[in-house]
């Protein structure tokens, strides 16, 4: 488990990609929540994949209202079932106060679980409701650069904020994000040595007023957290490794990133002060 720090030096983070109402969170969600702010991460953003779940993630905000808030929007991996009435159940779930952006949407040439014309066809939809809501976006890409790029490219200047979530690429794609104007989120994968190189070597030059945190729990369990917990889930008490790992990749001091980062987030989503 993660280790609580001493009051005072523990800094103040706020989790933008955390799927909390996965099956695994759904015995000891307050536990991991105390956790979570003994650890310094207050404040959380709930990651809404599908209907169904951008729904729960929501209704889980409602009960922690200060604390957790929600995004609604349907990942390429469920895009095939993408039709209006899903987009009429999401734009009414993106005018709630606590849902604060579009997504999980984007496109996942890794898994290829949907057709890749129907995950183009729901993520440009995706695109456009979110600047239709003025939300920001919650992307995801896999294995999909060009098309990725060539869909948000095609918003020109009307092209939402956003969040390239667990960004694991290299230098040349995370310019591309960077010059579309979006926040790169980065997660535990900047702690596996096995696979981090790119990321690794693209980080120093990732921008301080552009970089997000996150740790896409339970999924990415930071590889240095030794021993790993039982179960091997990740949490969101975990962050505060990869702001470690991160700053020493971006070199800066993991403070300068905190707070950067925190008040990335507080900007893109408009979240309030963190709870006392
Ligand atoms: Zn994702």
């Amino acid at each position: 488990m993660p280790a609580p720090l001493p009051d005072g030096e523990v800094p103040d983070l706020i989790d933008v990609g955390a799927n909390l109402t996965h099956e695994s969170f759904r015995d000891d969600l307050a536990d991991v929540l105390r956790r979570a702010a003994r650890c310094g991460v207050r404040r959380l953003v709930v990651t809404g994949t599908s209907l169904d779940a951008s729904r729960a993630a929501l209704d889980l905000a409602m009960v922690h209202p200060g604390t957790l808030w929600a995004t609604a929007g349907i990942h390429p991996h469920v895009a095939a079932g993408y039709d209006d009435a899903t987009e009429e159940v999401l734009r009414n779930l993106l005018r709630h106060p606590l849902v604060v952006a579009a997504g999980e949407c984007g496109l996942d040439y890794h898994r290829d679980y949907s057709p890749r014309d129907a995950q183009r066809a729901a993520f440009a939809r995706q695109v456009e409701l979110a600047g239709a809501s003025g939300r920001p976006l919650f992307l995801h890409q896999r294995d999909a650069h060009q098309d990725f790029l060539a869909i948000l490219r095609e918003q020109g200047s009307s092209l939402p904020a956003g969040v390239a979530h667990c960004f694991t690429g290299g230098p040349q794609e995370m310019e591309a994000y960077l010059d579309l104007g979006l926040h790169i989120g980065i997660t535990g994968w900047i702690c596996d040595e096995r696979r981090a190189a790119d990321l690794r070597s693209a980080v120093p030059a990732l921008p301080l007023d552009r970089v997000l945190v996150e740790t896409d729990c339970p999924y990415l369990l930071p590889r240095s957290i030794r021993p790993p917990p039982p179960g091997r889930r990740n949490e969101p008490g975990m962050l505060p490794e990869v702001v470690r790992m991160l700053a020493a990749y971006m070199g800066v001091s993991p403070e300068v990133l905190a707070s950067a980062a925190t008040r990335n987030a507080e900007v893109l989503f408009g979240l309030s002060a963190a709870p006392h």
